[in-house]
């Protein structure tokens, strides 16, 4: 499964109503390609914690043209099964990081000569 209209195809033979109904969401997902123009780019919303933040762009449920409505995250849900074959979560992508040095801690800022204020409280 590969674009976005595909996808929605798939979401009309399982939920019913239109391609339209179901484009923006399906798009949604893939907008990712913007960033990194290879299958890379999933891991900014293909995994569990992606499908509830579509809940927060869509709202909770989705009003078909026929009527119907369905939750949004069953949507998400067969988006990303349907491009991984399962739902992963964040930390399945990030294990999958190669840590570089610029991602770890950086040097200690200098602060000798300043005396703390209370700005500095936590
Ligand atoms: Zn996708």
């Amino acid at each position: 499964m590969a674009h976005p209209y595909h996808h929605a195809i798939s979401s009309v033979r399982e939920w019913g109503g239109n391609v339209s109904d179901y484009l923006a969401l399906h798009s949604w997902f893939d907008q990712s390609k913007m960033i990194v123009a290879d299958f890379r780019h999933r891991a900014l919303r293909h995994h569990a914690e992606g499908i509830f933040m579509a809940e927060t762009v869509f709202g909770t449920t989705l009003t078909l043209s026929s009527g119907r409505v369905i939750p949004v995250r069953w949507v998400g849900e067969q988006h990303v099964r349907e491009d991984l074959g399962r739902i992963p979560s964040f930390a399945d992508w990030a294990r999958a990081i190669r840590p570089e040095r610029w991602m770890g801690p950086v040097s200690r800022l200098d602060v000798e000569d300043q005396a703390p204020s209370a700005a500095d409280a936590p």
